[in-house]
């Protein structure tokens, strides 16, 4: 099993940098350092789960919780409408082995 650290576990563990834009005992939300969009968000959980492959049943409600936190965050930088996205593997676009929500809007 790799046990080493992704980048996302250095942010949260505050190893390394991020623009931190929300934080609570389950998630912590950064500004993407590559955005896409006027607004680019990655909710990140803290318990490192690497894809949604990974996911078990006793992570209900911390992704239900990242779901509900969505909209409050887009309502929080102004935005009416936005896109979601989460990559998933290695033939799904997935660079960073971390679930991570992205929130991208104009
Ligand atoms: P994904 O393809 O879904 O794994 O996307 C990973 C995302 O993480 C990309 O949009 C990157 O721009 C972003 N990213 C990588 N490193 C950092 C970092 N240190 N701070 C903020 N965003 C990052």
């Amino acid at each position: 099993m790799n046990t080493e650290k992704t980048i996302f576990s250095k942010i949260i563990e505050r190893d390394i940098p991020a623009d931190i834009v929300y934080e609570d005992d389950k998630c912590i939300v950064i500004n993407d350092i590559n955005p896409k969009a006027r607004v680019h968000l990655l909710v990140i959980p803290k318990k490192p789960i690497p894809t949604l492959f990974d996911l078990s049943p006793e992570d209900k409600d911390l992704m239900g919780h990242m779901m509900l936190l969505l909209p409050q965050l887009a309502q929080a930088q102004k935005l009416d409408g936005f896109k979601t996205q989460i990559n998933t593997g290695e033939s799904g676009g997935q660079e960073v082995f971390h679930i991570h929500i992205h929130l991208i809007g104009e």
